[in-house]
């Protein structure tokens, strides 16, 4: 199938809120698929329990809020809303969990309200991430948390969890990741003429939703197919996207920042499906591996603790590996962690004389015209400088 036609396939499958293709692939194995929510899930523990691991990212502008308003209070993201109202709606019935994790306090009380709401009929996991990476300690309690996980998992799964499938899933979001790694670095940083933004976006996002070896398989042909393109590239500013690590903004708006003349060099959308910077490596025990690697080789977010390093230096040190010659910050309504990092990262910004530019997306976005015309000005305010 062409590429295109490849990606509306993907398009209307990863926004469908029925979850069809999730369904079909759970009448062809006979397994159980478990959501999970944004954005460090360890998908690999799910993955060696037998079950399909599935991003879920709210329901974006496909879903009508009737319920789940009255659930919280008026200052929510939207992905918290839209998520309670899918399992309002019975959307997530075909799941057999969620797996949640302590990014913020929203994604927090979203996981236990998912336990008062849809307990015992939907079992639901937390996992209490470390705040602290500077000891042993944090690696030794993430990894028996893992371990708890993996033991709750499986018993989902009504199966006995193996070690040894876990090294299996391991090298499997490795090469997973590595794909991914070798989209954003040779293709979207040194040739992003070649796919438009809200394309690459619907290709990594197929990730969340396909077992990792037929996405790992998808992507190295996209890959290979589109580094024969001999597309020469247009006159455009290179940003760098930050700020839509957990809620994802609308597609419609990627469009609109391509149109109104950017190149997005790099990002954090779908930060899971990358959030290693190298393959994790194991020895005697992967878990240990993976709680290693979540607190001292995973990307950075305004939700990951980190007290050995600047998030704002590792935003400069992001600009200046994709050559960028700017930041725009794409932030969700209401996202607290995001914008408390924002004024830091602003002023760091400032410092170093890097234009930035503030986009604010909800779910249900309709109109794009004053974010294209924001975003057009910005940019003729580089390329006429
Ligand atoms: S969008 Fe921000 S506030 Fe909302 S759940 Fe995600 S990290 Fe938390």
């Amino acid at each position: 199938m062409a590429l295109q036609a490849l990606i509306e396939t993907w398009k209307d499958a990863i926004y469908d809120p029925a979850f069809e293709m999730v369904e079909q692939w759970k009448e062809k194995t006979g397994r159980k698929a478990v959501g999970y929510f944004p954005v460090y899930s360890p998908v690999e523990i799910l993955h060696a329990a037998g079950l399909l691991p599935v991003a879920i990212f709210g329901a974006g502008n496909r879903l009508e809020i009737t319920n789940a308003d009255s659930r919280f209070g008026s200052f929510i993201c939207s992905i918290a809303k839209s998520t309670m109202e899918l399992g309002l709606q019975h959307r997530l019935d075909l799941f057999s969990g969620m797996l949640f994790h302590s990014i913020c306090d929203t994604a927090r009380n979203l996981a236990f309200l998912f336990k008062r709401n849809f307990h015992p009929q939907l079992f639901v996991e937390y996992i209490h991430l470390p705040q602290n990476n500077s000891t042993d300690a944090a690696v030794d309690y993430l990894t028996s948390e893992y371990k708890r996980v993996a033991k709750n998992m499986a018993d989902l799964a009504g199966r006995e969890f193996r070690t040894e499938n876990l090294e299996k899933s391991i090298l499997l979001y490795n090469n997973n990741r590595r794909c991914m790694r070798r989209l954003y670095y040779a293709l979207r940083s040194d040739a992003p003429h070649l796919l438009s933004t809200s394309d690459f976006y619907l290709l990594g996002r197929a990730g969340c939703i396909l077992p990792p070896e037929e996405h790992s398989l998808i992507v190295s042909n996209v890959i290979e197919e589109l580094s024969k393109n001999q597309s020469k590239t247009r006159d455009r500013i290179r940003v760098v996207l930050e700020g839509s690590f957990c809620e994802q903004p609308p597609l419609e708006l990627l469009a609109v920042l391509e149109d109104a003349g950017c190149y997005v060099v790099n990002d954090d959308l779908l930060l899971g499906l990358r959030w290693f910077e190298q393959d994790l490596e194991f020895n005697h025990d992967p878990f240990r591996s993976l709680a290693r690697s979540y607190l001292h080789d995973s990307c950075y977010s305004s939700v990951r603790h980190d007290c050995l390093t600047s998030r704002s230096d590792m935003l400069l040190e992001k600009v200046r590996k994709s050559r960028a010659d700017a930041v725009i910050f794409c932030i969700a309504k209401f996202c607290e962690p995001a914008y408390f990092d924002y004024v830091l990262f602003k002023n760091k910004l400032d410092e170093n004389n890097i234009p930035h530019l503030l986009v604010e997306f909800e779910e249900k976005m309709r109109t794009f015209e004053k974010a294209r015309t924001e975003v057009e000005t910005f940019v003729e305010s580089i390329l006429f400088d």
